[in-house]
């Protein structure tokens, strides 16, 4: 599961490695949309240290999927870009199946559903261990963000009000992200209503301080850099 390319945010200062592919199969995931094929050539550690010394001004990474903790090399990307390069390090986004501490300041964890059942049946895998990882990652100091994606009759209100009670009960100051789920092909459920997704954000804000939502169309997500300027980025690798 390599790193595929390497992008640069000037304004935010910030690199991202992207990583391609992920252990679970979520029904509705956004890669879905969009996902480019697995290259047939991919850079080396040596190539992707490169990469990320040669920014000027660089203060953090970000290692985003796919599912970024797949990757054999990110133990020892993290510790160079810590420990050699003096940079922040974070996951920008990860499924919590793997816990990853070391040389990480900060992680995203997208909670998926409450009910083990439920979260199989709409990942492939069990619920609890993601949550055991949460708290692991809690207790070990990191940066804690986490994130859900609301689908009306799906992954409702039953599961969100758990999710964000857990998170809540480790701190209610853990920033958290709910996002409108966007249609992707094979996926039978709508985009949430206006209606649906206040209601969804007044719930996880009885529970959390600090919630931002997102409710983009597809025609959105695959247009984000016109909506969010920290995909205003250049190449690198
Ligand atoms: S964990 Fe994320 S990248 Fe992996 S299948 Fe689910 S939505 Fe897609």
């Amino acid at each position: 599961m390599p790193i595929v390319r390497i992008t640069y945010s000037h304004q935010y200062h910030r690199a991202t490695a992207h990583n391609w592919g992920c252990n679970m199969r979520c029904r509705g995931c956004s890669y879905l949309l969009k996902e480019p094929p697995r290259p047939a050539v991919t850079p080396s550690l040596a190539e992707v240290k490169a990469a990320l010394a040669s920014i000027d001004g660089c203060q953090a990474v970000h290692f985003m999927g796919g599912e970024p903790t797949l990757n054999k090399q990110l133990p020892e990307l993290l510790r160079f870009a810590k420990r050699e390069l003096g940079l922040t390090t974070k996951l920008g986004h990860t499924n919590g199946w793997n816990l990853i501490t070391e040389d990480l300041d900060g992680t995203n964890v997208t909670l998926k559903a409450w009910d083990d059942e439920l979260h199989r049946e709409y990942t492939g895998l069990p619920a609890q261990r993601i949550r055991d990882n949460f708290v692991a990652a809690f207790e070990a100091g990191l940066d804690m963000r986490a994130s859900s994606v609301l689908i009306p009759g799906y992954i409702d209100l039953d599961q969100l009000e758990p999710i964000v009670a857990f998170i809540a009960g480790l701190s209610p100051e853990i920033p958290f992200h709910l996002m409108g789920f966007i249609p992707v092909p094979g996926a039978p459920w709508p985009r949430p209503t206006e209606d649906e997704m206040a209601a969804a954000v007044a719930l996880c804000r009885r529970y959390l301080t600090t919630v931002g939502s997102s409710h983009l169309t597809p025609a959105q997500l695959l247009d984000h850099e016109a909506r969010d300027d920290r995909f205003i980025v250049r190449q690198v690798l």
